[in-house]
């Protein structure tokens, strides 16, 4: 059963925050292929079409806990602290998290007028 999932992909995923989509071919805690990987949340899987590893699978996103939109796991969008949650709520409840999470938020407001440089020299 398990092997049939990732020939047919479940839906589409679509972040409801960017712009990102893309088919996911699982939709839970415990990947097909991966039995010994348990995620911490429901997570939308899709398998690594990078790698002919059965074992490699991508996590494009979940929901989020408290307003149950769909965001995918970019930083722009949410962040996990023990459960999902998107920054719109994040922002919203800012005080209910530490420090070092309101800090790392402060960073990452931090305006990405510069479109990402692929400098593939630089690690
Ligand atoms: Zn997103
Ligand atoms: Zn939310």
């Amino acid at each position: 059963m398990a092997c049939e999932t990732e020939r047919n992909p479940l839906g589409v995923f679509k972040c409801q925050l960017c712009a990102l989509t893309a088919p996911y071919s699982y939709k839970g805690q415990q990947p097909p292929d991966c039995q010994s990987v348990v995620l911490l949340e429901e997570s939308y899987v899709t398998r690594d079409p990078f790698t002919p590893d059965r074992g490699r699978f991508l996590i494009l996103g979940s929901r989020c806990s408290v307003c149950s939109r769909l965001v995918c796991v970019g930083p722009e969008c949410s962040l996990f602290y023990s459960k999902r949650f998107c920054l719109p709520c994040v922002q919203d409840n800012m005080d209910a998290f530490p420090q070092e999470i309101q800090q790392d938020l402060e960073k990452r407001k931090v305006p990405s007028t510069r479109p990402a440089s692929q400098r593939s020299s630089q690690p």
